[in-house]
């Protein structure tokens, strides 16, 4: 790409450009929402999907996006056309905006609004192939009533904590546990497991994000008639799972092979991960909002 445009503040402007003020409460605070949405082949995959979640995040914690829906969707449409993109990682960020130093969000009167697009290399083959390797960590999941998870918020340290801890054992990915040590998620990606044929996800009230790519391979499992189930189980419930894999916009379905040390099964990517992969690769070219040709506006 010769030079990326940024979405910032009402208009498009070259990455080097593309600066906020030391004062924004998203960088003194980590105050303000964002969202990781992916498009394929020029589809948004479940953009309204994404726009909701943001909303909701905002609606939470008292930011007022400036702009409606319809508008932030014409945005982000604008960002992936301007770049010429196809398939992109998009990311969206909301913050409080400017302020002085002290934490009081009504000192902060104009939110920054930013959207980068940019053009996404697809994690490589052979880690589908081998599978991820994960280990739980001693660092629990925001409690709920403390910080709640449904909030995609810009203080992500509690998930930048864990990925340290994996990073420190020597393992691809961290594994969540609530305060009552039940399986949450991994720090950015929702966990399924698979045992005796029935599919369980952890129930968000627990301590999970409500994952997009969570709620469509429920939707897809059910419509292949699996038994899926939203149920919450522990680590044990993991080491003896048939399958193991982890959802999430940037690593789709990916199989977890190991946890803890425990071989998951024979150690390679399972039957029913595949297959919902596959399925999930289907949808995601055609749910969501197609950029081109121009069938919806932009800015
Ligand atoms: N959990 C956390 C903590 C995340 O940050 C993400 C990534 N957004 C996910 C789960 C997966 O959510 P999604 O499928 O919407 O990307």
């Amino acid at each position: 790409m010769s030079s990326q445009w940024i979405y910032l503040d009402d208009k498009f402007v070259r990455k080097e450009e593309a600066v906020v003020s030391v004062f924004d409460h998203g960088l003194l605070y980590g105050d303000g929402v964002f969202e990781g949405i992916r498009a394929y082949d020029g589809n948004i995959f479940k953009l309204d999907e994404h726009l909701d979640r943001l909303y909701q995040s905002a609606q939470s914690i008292m930011l007022q996006i400036p702009y409606t829906k319809e508008e932030m969707q014409q945005i982000i449409v604008g960002t992936i056309r301007h770049n010429e993109l196809n398939s992109a990682y998009i990311r969206v960020v909301i913050s409080r905006g400017p302020g002085n130093l002290g934490l009081d969000p009504a000192n902060c009167t104009n939110p920054s609004v930013i959207v980068i697009a940019e053009e996404l290399a697809l994690f490589p083959k052979e880690l589908y192939q081998r599978g991820l390797r994960m280990g739980s960590v001693a660092t629990r999941r925001n409690r709920p009533d403390v910080l709640s998870p449904q909030v995609k918020s810009l203080n992500y340290l509690n998930n930048v904590l864990v990925k340290l801890e994996a990073n420190q054992a020597g393992v691809d990915e961290a594994l969540m546990l609530n305060d009552q040590g039940y399986v949450t998620e991994g720090s950015a990606d929702n966990i399924f497991i698979v045992k005796n044929g029935k599919i369980i996800t952890p129930p968000v009230y627990l301590g999970a994000l409500e994952g997009i790519t969570r709620n469509a391979i429920i939707e897809i499992a059910r419509e292949f008639d699996y038994d899926m189930q939203e149920e919450p189980f522990t680590r044990h419930d993991v080491y003896t799972a048939d399958e193991v894999f982890l959802t999430g916009t940037a690593v789709e379905v990916i199989a977890v092979v190991d946890v803890d040390g425990r071989t998951i099964s024979d150690g390679k990517p399972g039957k029913v991960t595949n297959h919902l992969l596959a399925e999930f690769r289907r949808v995601v070219q055609t749910d969501g909002v197609k950029c081109y040709p121009a069938n919806v506006n932009a800015v």
